[in-house]
């Protein structure tokens, strides 16, 4: 097991499938008080409409289907992401499938907090411990398996 300190200002991303981009960015600005004291990313398309729409700074990547999410995967792995609202799509297949999987694989092994909805991006958002310091336990996957086979 490894620490990693989350500072008080998050590295958040924000991922928003076609048929989410509305839910996603109607929240964003419904709480862009507390979201611009964080540093803001997330794939293109999503990244560019909350800039439009609520006037928060949103760093972009890729479009999702372009290799964004694939970019914030490797993002978290090098701690420039700490933090993830992914409203993904539960009724409609991607062509990028298989990168959502990997990027939510990636999030759980480093243990990025992520809201997949609504209700659990606001009790994220207003989580007492939002604004604070955190020690993020990130479990070591590779001495666990190694101490299991050898
Ligand atoms: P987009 O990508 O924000 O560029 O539409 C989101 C996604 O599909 O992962």
């Amino acid at each position: 097991m490894s620490i990693d300190k989350l500072g008080k200002q998050k590295k958040i991303a924000l991922v928003a499938h076609d048929n989410r981009k509305e839910d996603l960015i109607s929240w964003a600005d419904q709480n862009k008080d507390i979201l611009c004291k964080h540093f803001l990313c997330g794939t293109g398309t999503t990244a560019k409409l909350i800039s439009e729409r609520t006037g928060l700074e949103v760093k972009g990547f890729k479009s999702g289907p372009m290799g964004g999410d694939q970019q914030i995967g490797a993002s978290i792995v090098n701690e420039e992401i700490d933090f993830m609202f992914f409203f993904w799509d539960p009724l409609t297949s991607q062509p990028h499938d298989p990168d959502v999987k990997a990027l939510l694989r990636i999030s759980v092994l480093y243990d990025i907090p992520i809201a997949m909805s609504r209700s659990t991006a606001d009790f994220l958002l207003k989580s007492p411990i939002m604004g604070e310091e955190y020690d993020r336990h990130v479990i070591d996957y590779y001495n666990r398996i190694r101490k299991d086979n050898f």
